[in-house]
């Protein structure tokens, strides 16, 4: 079946996560017990079972770990870290030819989706990729987190393509590739290393990745 859409994760592949380490430094030294309690409830996050209340649930947990009170662990998470990111990702440079790929697979008819386990909206406008989408949502919305596949199953009924249809491009093994080969995607990973696990696609620049996209590509 060939591809009539095509995603893409935002952290790490359509920037290097370089850029976003840096930019949230200053939530991070500013609040490192926080950050740090943050990630390790979005590990536990991902093997969840559906949740209700996604951000509240969270923070509850985020709080149990550090035996504070969930409703003032809830606020602090909203303004210090999720807040104050979305102000740091202004700076935010995409990789080179990503915006071209994205102008030339829109011209040519393809649905474009983004998927990211943080909400997208900003980061798409502050990297200049804003417009062109059939879909950009977070996995949050969906209260679950990749590489769960109901994330991957509601990008493609958003998209209002099957699963097989599309084509996911990201740049982790454990949570893109591995949720969306897991709804029967076709995937691309972006990975600058020699040796890595299978995908449809292996890059490691853009421009490889438009030469490599055209063998599934109708046009
Ligand atoms: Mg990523």
């Amino acid at each position: 079946m060939k591809i009539k859409g095509i995603a893409f994760d935002i952290d790490g592949t359509l920037y290097h996560n370089r850029q976003m380490y840096i930019l949230s430094t200053t939530s991070f030294v500013a609040n490192p017990k926080l950050a740090y309690h943050f990630s390790k409830a979005r590990k536990t996050i991902r093997t969840y079972e559906k949740i209700e209340n996604f951000r509240k649930t969270q923070a509850g947990i985020i709080a149990q770990t550090m035996k504070k009170d969930p409703e003032q662990i809830y606020k602090l998470v909203e303004i210090r870290l999720y807040k104050k990111w979305v102000r740091a990702f202004r700076f935010l440079r995409p990789y080179r030819g990503v915006r071209k790929l994205v102008v030339d697979l829109k011209a040519r008819g393809y649905k474009l989706g983004v998927l990211s386990d943080f909400p997208p909206q900003k980061k798409l406008t502050y990297l200049n990729l804003e417009g062109f989408w059939d879909a950009a949502f977070s996995s949050e919305e969906v209260e679950y987190l990749k590489p769960r596949p109901e994330p991957f199953l509601e990008l493609a009924k958003r998209m209002e393509l099957k699963p097989e249809e599309i084509l996911y491009v990201g740049n982790s093994y454990k949570y893109d590739i591995i949720g969306a080969s897991s709804v029967g995607m076709k995937t691309a990973y972006l990975s600058k290393k020699e040796s890595v696990p299978p995908a449809d696609i292996v890059f490691s620049s853009y421009e490889q990745l438009a030469e490599k996209l055209s063998v599934f590509l109708d046009d």
